[in-house]
């Protein structure tokens, strides 16, 4: 574990910057905006297939990713929605939970991110991000698919935070195989253990940690309701995500904790280019939604945010989508 706040590892500014351009070339070379101007690049300007060949053993990184791309460095703006708040997010090194880890720090919480060993120049990169916004960052490396992991993840993260007001299950493992064949037992097991079992173990830990007001954001798909022939495993445990933030939504509203989920579409995101889709899907990837592109994941950080904010008091147990058009999973 990594306090970056301490002596234990030292975390460099600006280490491990881009090797491709960003998604938002605007964005990217201007800096935050100006008082006044818009928080967002235009959505416009982001990038639509064909996309340039490319292919990462995995699990991949985002700052190889050509376009790179953009989680809302220089554009995400807080407004003290969770404020005080301390907060554990699982694959916030790169992608939609980077995008998320962003927000939430800019919205005044601090920020614990978990993340596999190989993906350190990510965290890193995460790690500055929410020091710049002023926020106590805690980098915890490690594989979800141990429970003892599991366990001491939460325990970890709530100690280094003071404890632990929001989970957002996000790291998910996604392989593409174009026949039920290719799919081992050991493969079957491994998307099981990261997608369904170890929200499952994190959930449990940390609500033996949480108080009234505390909230569990979990990562669904478009997939649980619409899924691919390639991806019949990943699909799956979509479904299963989505059941278990109703089942347990009802479970834990008693006690006055909030379980929520977001549901994305297709989103430009390591998880694609390093095995979770075929490269000829990728140079398209996007195309077949409504938008005709994929969503960059700074365009539904904000989701993130919504799910967790305790002015969301009345929504527990709600699907939150960003499919650019495509069906919301219920
Ligand atoms: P990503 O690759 O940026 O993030 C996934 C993260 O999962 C990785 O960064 C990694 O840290 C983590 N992870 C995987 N296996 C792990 C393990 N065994 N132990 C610890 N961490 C592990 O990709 P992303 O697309 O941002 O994925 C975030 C979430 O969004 C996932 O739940 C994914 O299923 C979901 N999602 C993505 C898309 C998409 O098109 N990108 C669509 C629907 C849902
Ligand atoms: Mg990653």
């Amino acid at each position: 574990m990594t306090d970056v706040d301490g002596s234990r590892r030292l975390f460099i500014a600006g280490a491990a910057l881009a090797t491709a351009p960003a998604a938002s070339p605007a964005a990217a070379q201007d800096g935050p905006k100006q008082p006044g101007a818009p928080t967002a690049p235009a959505a416009a300007d982001y990038p639509k297939p064909p996309f340039p060949v490319q292919q990462q053993p995995w699990p991949g990184l985002a700052s190889q990713m050509n376009p790179r791309p953009d989680h809302g460095e220089t554009s995400y703006r807080g407004s003290g929605r969770l404020a005080g708040k301390r907060a554990l997010i699982t694959g916030g090194d790169s992608g939609i939970g980077r995008a998320a880890a962003i927000a939430y720090a800019r919205e005044g919480a601090d920020v614990a991110i978990n993340y596999l060993p190989a993906e350190e120049p990510d965290a890193r990169e995460v790690v500055e991000l929410i020091r710049s916004a002023g926020r106590k960052a805690v980098a915890i490396p490690g594989d979800l698919r141990d429970e003892a992991f599991c366990q001491r993840l939460v325990e970890d993260a709530a100690r280094e935070l003071g404890g632990l007001d929001i989970l957002v299950n996000n790291a998910a493992r996604q392989r593409t195989k174009p026949a039920i064949a290719e799919i081992s037992s050991a493969d079957f097991d491994a998307t099981m253990k990261t997608n369904v079992y170890a929200p499952f173990w994190l959930t449990k830990a940390a609500v033996a940690r949480m108080g009234p007001g505390a909230v569990i954001v979990n990562t669904s798909s478009e997939q649980a309701s619409d899924p691919s022939e390639d991806l019949v495993d990943y699909a799956l445990t979509g479904a299963a995500v989505l059941n278990f933030t109703k089942s347990m939504a009802k479970q834990l509203a008693p006690k006055g904790i909030r379980v929520n989920a977001v549901a994305p579409g297709p989103f430009w995101t390591p998880l694609q280019v390093s095995g979770g889709a075929t490269p000829e899907k990728l140079q398209k990837f996007g195309s077949q939604s409504p938008l005709g592109r994929p969503g960059q994941p700074a365009e539904i950080a904000s989701l993130y945010v919504a799910a967790a904010d305790p002015a969301l008091s009345y929504s527990t147990g709600q699907i939150f989508g960003a499919t650019g058009g495509g069906g919301q999973p219920a």
